[in-house]
This record gives C-alpha cells, sequence and structure tokens, in this order.
C-alpha cells in the first residue's frame, strides 16, 4: 500500500457523507479543487457546488487532494482532512518507514563504533604521533557525526510514530488501513534505536553516572605548581571552578569522563605562554583532573546489578512535524538521551513510555536527580496507574463543531478538544457554548477544557471563526472608509473639556473596536482580531483570557493582542461627579452625583485593596510584563467599589488600573456627569464671589436647558438615582438663580 495523498483507499468513517464545498469546469469527469484559486484551474471556467466527502475524494485534483483546504479549519471535517492531509496522517505514514538515503548501512554504523568505542591509545612517544594523531581525530570526527545524526533520525523517527498513532486514536476506523504502515514505521525506529546502541558505549555511561554522584573532592588549592594563579583563595575558587565544570561536562554527556580532559587548560588559559610556571600548573591540572577520572574507574569495578525503571518521556517538540520551535527530546542531555538508546527495553512511543533496564549506578541517579525524563520504579509505576488511570481517547465525530446545525450538535468530548489542539495549530481560543447550568457563555479554550474533563456538558455553539460574515464586513467596510490610509493614528488624543461631544469616547468600545481594526490592519487575516473581540465582549471576567500557556507548556494567546485594546482602555475613569460634596465648598470637592450604569464597570489593577508593597498598576504599565493583558495575578473591582478603595495606591505612570470598556450609553452618562459636574463648579465659584457681578446669563440658560431635559430612563438602574439626578441639577438651578434674583450689594 502506498500513503501520501487522499486517494479513496482510505476510509473516511463517519465523514465520508460530509458536505465538501468544491470548484470544478463542467464534466462529470472534471476534476475538483478544493478552492478555486489551485494553479492546475485553466482560467475562469470552474463553478462551485457541493458534494459529500465520499463522492469529491473520487475526482480530486491531485495539488488539492494533498494540501487541502477541503474544509474550514476547525470545523469536525475541517479537523478530519487537516489529520489526514498536509503535514498529517498521510506524510507520517510515508515517511520514516524504512530506511532512505539518510540513513546509514550497518557496515557504516559498526565502522564509526569501532572508532567511537575504542579506549585512547597514547602514542606521546611515537615520531609519526602528530601526523597519524591528525588522521586519527578527523575519523573520529565523522564517526562522532554518524552517531549525532543516527540519534537524530532514531528521535525524528520517534515523534512522527508518535503523531501518527495520536492521530490514529482520534480517528480509530483509519487504524485497520494503516496497521501495515504503522508496523515499518515501528520497525524502523527500533531499527535507528538499535543503531544508536552500537554507537553509544554502555561503560560511558555508567561512569559519567558516577560522575554525577561525586562530592566535590580535596582540591589543592595551597600546591606550588598553582602559586602563579594568585593567593590560594583565588587559587581554591579556580579549582571549584574547574572542578564543576569538568563534572557537570562529563555528568551530562555521552562521552567517557576522560574526554574532558581538556578542561585542565581552562585553568591557565589567561596565562601568557611565555610565563615561568605554567607549563608546571598545566601538568599539575592535568594529573589532577586524570585522577578525578581515575577515581571514578576504581569504584566501578565489577559486575553491576540491573534494574528496571519506567520513563516517561516530556511532550514537547511533537506537536510540529517540521520542529521549527523545538525538536522532540530536545531538551535531554546526551547522558539522558545515551541512557534511553542504550538501556530501553520496551518503547511504547504512543503512550510515550519507556521501559528500561539500567546498572544500579544509572538507576540511583535516575530516581535522585532532577531530570527531563521522569522516573518510576515499577511498584511507584503501578501506583501512579491506580490512582490516576489513563481515560480512553474519544473517537471524534461530526456534529460537534459546526458542520451541523446547531439543533442537532452532540455535546464536546476532550476527544473533540483533543483534536482540535494536535490537529490546528491556528485553532481558535474562544467558543460560544451553551450548558444546562449556566446557559450560554463564552469561554477560552482552556477553561472549556479543564470544565469537559470534570465531567461538564457543553454545546459549542461557535468559535470566532463561524460568527456570520454579515456581522464582521459591515463592521469592517464602517470602520475602513472614512479611516484615510497613511495620516491615521492609532492614538488619538485624549479630550479634555466635557463639552466637547468627543468627551469620554476613548473608553467606549466603539473606539476599542476602531483600535482592533486599526491595529490588525495589514496582518494575515485582519477579520480575526475582530471577530475575536465580538465573542471576547461576552466572556465575564477578563482574567480569564489571561491563560497564555496550554496544557503542554506551549504558548498560545488566548486573544490576538490588539484585542487587548479592544477590551480594555488602558485610561483610568475621573470619578470626582461622583465623589462627596465637600462640606468646605473647596473647588477640588466632588458632585455626589449617583454612578448609575457607569457602577458595575470593571476595572483591572494589581492591587486594589493596597495589600501589597508598592504602587498598584494597570496591565498597560511598563513596571509590569511586557504583555500587554490581563492574568489571574490580578484584581477585578468595580467602579463603585473603587470609589470606596481608600488605600488604592496607584502609580503615576499608568494610573493603576484599565478599564473594561464603556458601552455608548456608559460614555454617554459618563459625559453628561461631567457636564453637571463642571456646571456645578461654576455654579459654586459665582456663589463664592458675588462680589464680582460674573455674567450668568449663559450659564442660567445651559441649567434651563438641563433641568428641562428629561434624563434617559437607561442611565439609571434604580428610581431614586434619577430622582437624585435630578434634584442635583434643580437645586443648582435654584441656587444660581436665587443669586442672580438678589445679587449682594459690592
Ligand atoms: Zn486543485
Ligand atoms: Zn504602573
Amino acid at each position: 500500500m502506498t500513503y501520501g495523498s487522499l486517494t479513496p483507499e482510505v476510509p473516511l468513517g463517519p465523514f465520508a457523507a460530509s458536505p465538501i464545498r468544491v470548484w470544478s469546469a463542467p464534466g462529470k469527469a472534471s476534476k475538483l479543487h478544493a478552492t478555486e484559486h489551485c494553479s492546475r484551474i485553466r482560467a475562469g471556467r470552474v463553478t462551485p457546488s457541493e458534494l459529500p466527502l465520499r463522492a469529491v475524494v473520487e475526482r480530486m485534483c491531485p495539488q488539492c487532494a494533498r494540501y487541502g483546504p477541503w474544509a474550514r479549519p476547525g470545523t469536525g471535517v475541517g479537523l478530519f482532512l487537516g489529520a489526514l492531509t498536509g503535514l498529517g496522517l498521510l506524510h507520517e505514514l510515508g515517511s520514516y518507514g524504512e530506511a532512505d538515503e539518510d540513513t546509514f548501512t550497518d557496515d557504516e554504523v559498526k565502522q564509526a563504533a569501532v572508532l567511537l568505542l575504542q579506549a585512547p591509545q597514547d602514542d606521546r612517544e611515537d615520531p609519526d604521533a602528530d601526523e597519524e594523531e591528525e588522521d586519527d581525530w578527523r575519523a573520529r570526527r565523522e564517526a562522532q557525526q554518524v552517531r549525532d545524526s543516527v540519534v537524530g533520525q532514531w528521535r525524528s523517527a520517534a515523534a512522527s510514530l508518535h503523531r501518527a498513532h495520536r492521530l490514529l486514536a482520534l480517528f480509530p476506523w483509519l487504524k485497520p488501513w494503516a496497521d501495515a504502515g504503522m508496523r515499518l514505521k515501528a520497525d524502523h525506529v527500533a531499527l535507528l534505536q538499535q543503531q544508536a546502541g552500537q554507537l553509544l558505549s554502555r561503560e560511558a555511561l555508567t561512569a559519567a553516572a558516577d560522575v554525577a554522584a561525586l562530592g566535590t573532592p580535596a582540591l589543592p588549592a595551597e600546591d606550588p605548581a598553582f602559586a602563579l594563579l594568585g593567593a590560594p583563595t583565588v587559587v581554591a575558587e579556580e579549582l571549584t571552578s574547574l572542578w564543576r565544570r569538568w563534572s557537570c561536562q562529563a555528568a551530562d554527556s555521552w562521552e567517557h569522563p576522560r574526554e574532558h580532559d581538556h578542561l585542565a587548560y581552562d585553568l591557565v588559559r589567561a596565562i601568557s605562554s611565555r610565563r615561568k610556571g605554567r607549563e608546571a600548573a598545566l601538568e599539575r591540572a592535568q594529573e589532577l583532573v586524570a585522577a578525578w577520572t581515575l577515581a571514578l574507574r576504581a569504584g566501578a569495578a565489577g559486575e553491576q546489578d540491573e534494574r528496571m525503571l519506567l520513563v516517561r518521556l516530556p511532550e514537547q517538540g511533537l506537536d510540529d512535524p517540521l520542529g521549527r520551535d523545538e525538536v522532540f527530546l530536545g531538551r535531554l542531555s546526551e547522558w539522558e538521551l545515551g541512557v534511553l538508546a542504550c538501556w530501553a527495553t520496551n518503547a511504547d512511543w504512543e503512550g510515550l513510555t519507556v521501559t528500561l533496564r539500567v546498572p544500579e549506578p544509572v538507576a540511583a541517579r535516575l530516581l535522585s536527580q532532577p531530570s527531563a525524563l521522569s522516573c518510576l520504579t515499577p511498584e511507584q509505576a503501578v501506583a501512579a496507574q491506580d490512582a490516576a488511570p489513563r481515560a480512553p481517547v474519544e473517537a471524534v465525530r461530526p456534529g460537534v463543531f459546526d458542520d451541523t446545525p446547531v439543533s442537532e450538535r452532540r455535546a464536546v468530548t476532550t476527544g473533540d478538544l483533543r483534536a482540535l489542539r494536535t490537529i490546528s495549530r491556528e485553532v481558535d481560543q474562544l467558543y460560544l457554548v451553551l450548558s444546562v447550568e449556566a446557559g450560554p457563555e463564552v469561554l477560552p479554550l482552556p477553561v472549556l477544557e479543564a470544565r469537559v474533563a470534570r465531567g461538564g456538558r457543553y454545546v459549542v455553539v461557535a468559535a470566532a471563526g463561524d460568527l456570520p460574515d454579515a456581522l464582521v464586513a459591515a463592521r469592517r467596510e464602517e470602520l475602513t472608509t472614512d479611516a484615510v490610509a497613511g495620516d491615521d493614528p492609532v492614538w488619538t488624543p485624549r479630550i479634555h473639556q466635557s463639552s466637547h461631544p468627543d468627551f469620554g469616547r476613548s473608553l467606549g468600545a466603539a473606539e476599542g473596536e476602531r483600535l482592533v481594526v486599526r491595529l490588525a490592519r495589514g496582518r494575515s487575516r485582519p477579520d480575526a482580531a475582530l471577530r475575536c473581540l465580538l465573542l471576547a465582549r461576552g466572556v465575564a471576567d477578563l482574567r480569564d483570557l489571561g491563560n497564555r500557556y496550554d496544557a503542554s507548556g506551549e504558548r498560545r494567546d488566548p486573544v490576538p493582542f490588539p484585542v487587548w485594546d479592544g477590551l480594555l482602555a488602558m485610561e483610568q475613569l475621573d470619578l470626582r461627579p461622583f465623589r462627596p460634596v465637600r462640606e468646605d465648598g473647596a473647588q477640588r470637592g466632588g458632585s455626589g452625583l449617583p454612578l448609575g450604569i457607569l457602577a458595575s464597570v470593571q476595572l483591572y489593577t494589581t492591587d486594589a485593596a493596597g495589600q501589597f508593597e508598592g504602587r498598584a498598576h494597570s496591565p498597560d504599565c511598563q513596571h509590569q510584563s511586557r504583555d500587554r493583558g490581563l492574568s489571574r495575578y490580578y484584581d477585578l473591582v468595580t467602579v463603585e467599589q473603587m470609589l470606596d478603595a481608600e488605600r488604592f495606591d496607584p502609580c503615576s505612570k499608568c494610573g493603576g488600573y484599565a478599564t473594561r470598556r464603556l458601552s455608548t450609553t456608559q460614555v454617554d452618562y459618563y459625559r453628561a456627569a461631567h457636564q453637571v459636574h463642571d456646571l456645578a463648579q461654576q455654579v459654586r465659584w459665582v456663589l463664592a464671589h458675588p462680589d464680582l457681578g460674573t455674567d450668568s446669563a449663559s450659564l442660567l440658560a445651559e441649567l434651563k436647558q438641563r433641568d428641562a431635559a428629561t434624563s434617559p430612563d437607561t442611565w439609571f438602574d434604580a428610581d431614586n438615582e434619577e430622582r437624585q439626578w435630578n434634584r442635583f441639577i434643580r437645586r443648582l438651578l435654584q441656587q444660581l438663580q436665587a443669586t442672580v434674583a438678589h445679587p449682594r450689594p459690592s
């Protein structure tokens, strides 16, 4: 069987009937394309149609068969096809299944092994030594490259095998079809491991384990040979540093510790070669390092007991078949890789667990010292399995992500969510979900995963990518057409006069939307951020969006960075209109206006109650991390709470908190409250300075107009607030009228 492209032999399981949008030229036999932009299409003759996947596979254009995209990523059928095509299962089954041009023959491996495993010869007396040494060095270097290459291929082949297993677990109906290919892959991994084992020395690895167990030996700081390095305290420091470097390098290497003798040169590196005593110091240092190696050999004599261990391999580097960011087992030292290659008796590449049969010193080191490999004894492994049995992965079927009508959706399973994570790297991070307990909610993927893992039943209604285009297109146009390219600033100046119609606008949701569009312009998918913003608006607590790392420790920002500016205004509310009136009539007092619909506005700060050392900051502050977002370490308080937060101590640079953007009605009320507060300030001034005979006609006119207007009932949640607002304006008007009617004589 051949693998590599999507052919009718590939079983489609429950996705066989999934509708696929295709483009084709007229005619029953013409090829079907996944996109109208396929390079194999002859110009201008294709029309779109919708066919079941089963029928599509029969007539696929070879180019599109390989690279798709046949369905929108994130949909059920999109996940299935993503798992097969591109760098998915078909690619994995076609690679590392047999020896290729990179694989070394058994003879090549044997030759390299002879060079790598032989003990070094002491030929210092030989007159031809120099030339021979150079040849030996070159041959040995080539043998080392063979070893590096074999170990690298072994890791890549194992990672490929794991990825193939992982995909098959999600779509189990593919297993019988893939079986032959999977066997070949497993055999090839075993062959490469066996080659790697031939090129590594078990004696060297055991000696390195012994190095890791050594304590610092006595160091001859008073030795006259080292006097040229400085005072005995300096010599002691230098020798300790030499010991540390030697023991760290030797312990983490797959070479024998004696191969690190050259570190002795480090001790005299800073000393001129003409200086008297340098040679003697170097010789003494070499003796010292050689003695450390000899001490190991004395300790390691004789047969050693062996122990069984279970090792769990780290998952990093498995997600990307091209290993762009990180390669599988890339965090392991040479020593750890060597141990795996030499002593693994059984490797489960699907479950990423390896059984080792190792000499006692190696076992002792693996069990006692920190390592990227987590090791358990067989007894511990049984206990761990009993404590947390691994749940079987559920198969992915249609009906969860948006390829069916909402009324027919099934509840999302851990398997569905795992498929989403494994297959699509650019996965949507926010989901509009429905549950019986909570009704509709917008949840970030990690939160949804955690709740589903705990047994929660959720139905996915939409991800950001599913949102109707009409919703986005209208706003996209509206927000870009009035913008003149080039001289369209990102940040607009803040307006301080409350009488200005745009006062408070910078705090509003509409400004947030403008910013998202402005900041996302020119990016690869400019509407992605806007779509994401639309859903993120529904997230109850924005700190839920602050979880930037998924279960495997990989960074996945829940929202694209411009969205933070869409959600949060990195500025503070001026709350003076709502603060109590100062009895002494001071100008800086408040007006005691009701908070109305501003009471529940969310503010995010590092420290609302002044509990911690230092000032409170907003997520935008330079004093904070570089990320322009929230984390769970932030406090969430409402404006009402902030008004009473006497111990809140804001940073002068950032203002101490960010404001969750205000709705249009909230901005309107905020502006009105500031206008009334300003009028009140003017009235107070007139009352305080009767002698100046200020012309207050326009002020009076303005107050009369305010008094006559009815405030929108959307501004207040409670009746008494509306009465409070109206009474405040009436009282101002009366005070001013009284003064104008009875001016005090000057
Ligand atoms: Zn095509
Ligand atoms: Zn700050």
